[in-house]
């Protein structure tokens, strides 16, 4: 039987030290490397192997996997000079998996090709609950022969694992999903504030509606922990700008009007100008409850 590749995984966060653990966990040989070593050390106690550069990890890997926070940070990462690009061997499997811009994807894509080495953008939904329990939704561009190839990697780390079309079209597709996220998370919010002020017990409203017509995995999973007043981040509200704000780039771009977009993002600004801006994206409902004002 022939060896597993050897997977270099970047960026061991939230969603990265779950996802990188299923590869190690089905027998991927793997290396990782992140800004703060101290979030990687189950994974290195659990046999992977430490690098203190990207540029040192890209050189031994097969395929490279990011899981950054930031388009910044995945241009640094596959395009600076201690970058993937300039230091992984030609036929290197290099996959983006951060939410991040579809055009730093096809330049990535560009440069990458130069190199011989492969380019995938691969975004994800699901949350850490779905990084966790290995149920990502991932949305894959680029060319659909290295989707074929890396199939079996994402299987790993999701359960629907589709592609999308070609190198930008994964980013474009988490872009959409975000867009129907945001409209989707003030609907949530202000039904909770509004059975609130009225006098409903909200968990008794759930019961009726959350398997309704009103129903959503918003309304679902972020719903009680608006209720129970728990703001920690599984998806940070500051990631959530990040992405209404590379969508909102997009669609002025393309000539195309998105009022409810708009909105969302002016309203989760105003969060992270509050000071939220390390909270859970459940935390939109403290606008509602806390009537944090526009700065
Ligand atoms: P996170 O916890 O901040 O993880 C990002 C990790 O990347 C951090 O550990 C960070 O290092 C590391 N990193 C950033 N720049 C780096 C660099 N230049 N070199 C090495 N390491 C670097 O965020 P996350 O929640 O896992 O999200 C990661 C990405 O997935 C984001 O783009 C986010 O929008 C997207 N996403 C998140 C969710 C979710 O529910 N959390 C769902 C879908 C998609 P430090 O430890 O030093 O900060």
């Amino acid at each position: 039987m022939q060896d597993k590749e050897t997977i270099g995984f970047i960026g061991i966060g939230i969603m990265g030290r779950s996802m990188a653990g299923h590869l190690q966990r089905a027998g991927y040989p793997l290396h990782v490397h992140n800004r703060t070593r101290a979030k990687a050390e189950e994974l290195i106690d659990r046999g992977a192997v430490w690098h203190g550069s990207v540029a040192s990890l890209a050189r031994v890997c097969d395929i490279v996997i990011t899981m950054v926070g930031y388009p910044s940070d995945v241009e640094s990462v596959y395009l600076g000079a201690e970058g993937i690009l300039a230091h992984a061997r030609p036929g290197t499997h290099a996959i983006d998996m951060t939410t991040s811009s579809p055009a730093l994807a096809k330049r990535i894509w560009e440069a990458a090709k130069k190199k011989e080495i492969v380019a995938l953008d691969a975004p994800v939904t699901g949350g850490d609950v779905g990084a966790r329990d290995a149920k990502l939704s991932i949305m894959v561009g680029g060319e659909r022969a290295a989707f074929g190839a890396m199939k079996a990697v994402f299987g790993v780390m999701g359960t629907t694992v589709v592609y999308q079309g070609p190198t930008g079209a994964g980013q474009h597709a988490k872009l959409a999903n975000q867009i129907a996220i945001a409209g989707c998370i003030m609907g949530v919010c202000e039904s909770l504030a509004y059975a609130e002020c009225v006098g409903l017990d909200r968990r008794t409203l759930l019961a009726s509606i959350e398997n309704g017509a009103a129903g959503s995995r918003q309304l679902s999973v972020l719903g009680p922990r608006m209720i129970d007043g728990d703001f920690a981040p599984g998806f940070y509200v500051k990631h959530f700008v990040k992405d209404l704000g590379i969508a909102i780039d997009v669609a002025k771009e393309m000539g195309i009007e998105l009022p409810a977009l708009a909105l969302a993002k002016s309203l989760y600004e105003r969060l992270a100008a509050g000071g939220l801006q390390d909270a859970g994206t459940q935390a939109l409902y403290r606008l509602y409850v806390d009537r944090i004002a526009a700065p």
